[in-house]
């Protein structure tokens, strides 16, 4: 549970940049660190921002520019920070999760709008699977778009199933 408020939540995580000391902790796959492709993308991600900014600028204008650029970013990041800290404070539960310092609270509306991430008490139950929205009204836009992508043939080997993370002893409550 947080137990600071929005504002300083607000403060905390769009205007401070977060840094692991070491990336050991968080076990990320040798063979993901080692991505030629990944590795690419980290180098140069905003030189494909600024390339497609002064594409629209030249073919749509200065205006749209502004718009499908700059505007759209800082809408996505503040949406994100807000499901993020909504969906860390209030909501309803599918799961109770044991021996962890917050938890994740599912919020509808959110989790509809944001492609998943505001059926945030899933992830956290479940944090291997792509599949974020359970109950039948659950609605996963994103879980839409990975079964997509992945009939496809551009992604592949994805958790299906929301299988249970047993080191936080996820349990799902009675009212599934
Ligand atoms: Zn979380």
């Amino acid at each position: 549970m947080y137990h600071h408020s929005l504002m300083k939540d607000y403060y905390r995580n769009l205007h401070l940049s977060y840094t692991p000391r070491e990336l050991g902790r968080y076990n990320i796959p040798e063979e993901d660190l080692n991505d030629q492709w990944f590795n690419w993308l980290e180098k140069t991600w905003y030189w494909h921002v600024l390339t497609l900014a002064a594409i629209i600028w030249l073919t749509l204008g200065f205006e749209a520019m502004i718009m499908l650029v700059f505007v759209r970013v800082a809408l996505t990041q503040l949406g994100h920070w807000f499901v993020g800290y909504i969906s860390h404070v209030r909501g309803y539960l599918n799961y109770n999760i044991e021996d962890v310092n917050e938890t994740g609270f599912n919020n509808w509306l959110l989790g509809v709008f944001s492609f998943g991430e505001g059926f945030h008490n899933n992830h956290h139950a479940c944090p291997q699977s792509a599949r974020l929205g359970i109950r039948w009204f659950e609605f996963d836009l994103g879980w839409l778009v990975v079964r997509g992508l992945e009939k496809l043939g551009v992604i592949y080997e994805v958790h299906k199933e929301p299988s249970l993370d047993q080191k936080h002893k996820a349990q799902l409550l009675k009212t599934q």
